[in-house]
């Protein structure tokens, strides 16, 4: 077996590793943060695997992480008692972007083409980078790491300067898990100090459910009591409240805490629009703590990607992305559901079938809903800050296309998603006019929810078919979101009021015409009879029918589909995609 070997990093490392190390830095301390979490990941993974096979404890159950630091040779050191790593794992994870956090974060960097420093390091110390975020204090990272269950001969090496490639050799290491040493640059020495971590650990990682450690510091006098100083003892003390931040309280728990939990769980950058932290008791017990964020991420639309819930079973970690939990639709909450019901080693397959699933997945759907639906509130609550105003409507811009797939998929909530659901329309510019909006702005005698679909805004504006709803003054729902027609086929109705495409034949113009412009029209109907038969026969292939209409005013003739007949924009899009 090879001992001693160079690698380079992969491209984007390299890019990465750069952009890190270069980048001025408001916010230096977050790579503590990143590296405690990293291995607070690590024993959550080995809990997990340890479900199967209880000998990867090798007796030493407790779980934690120790941070040390050694004031001479300037070093850092994060250690825990977790997984650990191979050599080869080593290699593929601290020499590659694994993570699709980091790839989105380098995507909009050159996206947004960051161009100075200071913005790359905000974005930088916002988004969190992971491992490489170690590279901000140090200018040399050893990792020594031997994976759970493998013998201690089979340890790992790992250093690099962060430059551009890295060395791996065989190490033998008694203790399962991963140290990480930093080799602390210069101008960061100021993290050899027990009060300054305490107080970044405390500030970040206070919710990290597994305890963290340092050494108890003491003062010591100096010689004939000439000053003194705290030195290290041998003793370790418990320096963060080692609870999973969900099993507190709610009274408990700050806004920031709240915040800052939730950029850890879903790597996001921004704090959330919303959350709901409760304990559900019942036939069924879980806590539940969900977040909406205040900004979609880019596979949004990808509705294979699972969903952004973490199931732990009494705390403990089970797995990411639970999608069993959520209905597809809610793909965007992050949170984490803790169920006191479910077996330890629940798995995938387990969590579709069970009925204690189920009711969790109806709970925390209801939960969302009504998280949303005080959002919708607060935007028209005149007592409400603008900041608290503006949120729904920032909701809906992000998401709302993917609610609106609730109406297919989640039929016991329709009522509820009808009313959440926001459109364009011909008097209102923004996405913001409300079904019962519409509702309550009905012309006498109206008898349904108008609306049509189309590629755009501007040519659902632009429609000849809405050209006797703009003389008669009558509003138009446009809809240019792609599910929009998928969706509507079920929304038949709005409170009693039947919804309907303009762009569909029933809609009979008559009933909103007076009785000059019924007779009017029936008068032209008569005197265009011949001109019609030469069409229908011109057209016979092409078109099912011909008929003289009221519905244009401007426009001398336009297509419509038959009714319970693909409407035209439904047409298209299949056409688009070669069916
Ligand atoms: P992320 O944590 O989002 O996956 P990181 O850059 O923080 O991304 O870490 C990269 C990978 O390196 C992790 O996914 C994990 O496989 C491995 N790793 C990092 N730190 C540790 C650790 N302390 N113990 C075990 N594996 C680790
Ligand atoms: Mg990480």
């Amino acid at each position: 077996m090879s001992q001693k070997q160079t690698m380079n990093f992969q491209a984007e490392v390299a890019q990465l590793l750069h952009l890190v190390t270069h980048s001025l830095y408001s916010n230096k301390e977050i790579f503590l943060r990143e590296l405690v979490s990293n291995a607070s990941d690590a024993c959550d993974k080995l809990r997990f695997e340890a479900l199967e096979n209880g000998a990867l404890y090798e007796d030493r159950p407790n779980l934690e992480v120790r941070v040390g630091f050694d004031k001479d040779a300037r070093t850092l050191t994060i250690t825990d008692n977790g997984i650990g790593m191979s050599r080869q794992e080593a290699i593929d994870h601290l020499g590659t972007i694994a993570k699709s956090g980091t790839r989105d974060f380098l995507d909009k960097l050159s996206g947004e083409q960051k161009s100075s420093a200071t913005e790359q390091g905000q974005l930088i110390g916002q988004f969190g980078v992971g491992f490489y975020s170690g590279f901000i204090v140090a200018d040399r990272i050893t990792v020594e790491s031997r994976r759970a269950g493998l013998a201690p001969e089979q340890g790992v090496r790992w250093i690099s300067d962060g430059t551009g490639n890295f060395e791996v050799e065989d190490i033998t290491r008694a203790e399962r898990g991963t140290s990480v040493i930093l080799h602390l640059r210069e101008d960061a020495a100021d993290y050899l100090s027990t009060w300054k971590l305490k107080s970044i650990i405390a500030k970040y990682s206070d919710h990290i459910s597994l305890p963290i450690l340092m050494r108890k510091e003491e003062w010591k006098e100096g010689e004939d009591n000439q000053g003194g100083e705290m030195v290290l003892t041998d003793e370790w003390e418990t320096v963060n409240k080692a609870s999973a931040l969900w099993s507190r309280p709610k009274k408990d728990v700050t806004t920031e805490q709240y915040q800052e939990f939730y950029k850890q769980i879903s790597h996001d950058w921004e704090p959330p629009l919303a959350w709901s932290h409760n304990r559900v008791e019942g036939a069924s017990e879980y806590t539940q703590l969900l977040y909406i964020p205040s900004h979609a991420p880019v596979d949004l639309w990808n509705r294979e990607k699972r969903g952004g819930v973490k199931l732990y079973v009494k705390r403990v970690f089970i797995m990411d992305d639970a999608e069993a939990l959520m209905p597809v639709y809610l793909r965007f909450v992050k949170g984490v559901i803790d169920s006191a019901d479910l077996p330890l080693n629940v798995s995938r397959e387990l969590l579709q079938e069970s009925r204690d699933v189920r009711t969790i997945r109806e709970g925390s759907t209801k939960r969302v809903l009504s998280m949303l639906e005080e959002l919708a509130r607060l935007e028209k609550d005149e007592a409400a800050s603008d900041d608290e105003r503006a949120k729904y409507a920032r909701f809906w811009t992000e998401f709302g296309a993917v609610l609106k797939e609730g109406l297919g998929e989640d039929t016991a909530n329709r009522d509820r998603l009808a009313k959440l659901l926001r459109f364009a329309s011909s008097q209102s510019d923004l996405p913001t006019v409300s079904l019962a909006d519409y509702k309550a702005r009905m012309k006498e005698g109206q008898e349904a929810i108008y609306y049509i679909t189309a590629d755009t805004l501007a040519a659902a504006r632009n429609s000849p078919q809405l050209e006797v709803f703009r003389t008669k003054g009558i509003e138009v729902l446009l809809m240019t979101d792609r599910v929009d027609e998928w969706a509507l086929n079920f929304l038949t109705e709005f409170d009693g009021t039947p919804m309907q495409s303009v762009a569909k034949g029933a809609f009979d113009a008559s009933k909103l015409q007076d009785e000059s412009e019924k007779k009017a029209a029936e008068e032209a109907a008569e005197s265009f009879k011949p001109v019609l038969e030469k069409l229908k026969l011109a057209l016979k292939d092409r078109a099912e029918d011909v008929r003289v209409t009221s519905r244009l005013v401007d426009s001398p003739a336009c297509l419509v589909a038959h009714d319970g007949g693909m409407s035209l924009q439904l047409a298209r899009m299949l056409r688009q995609a070669g069916q």
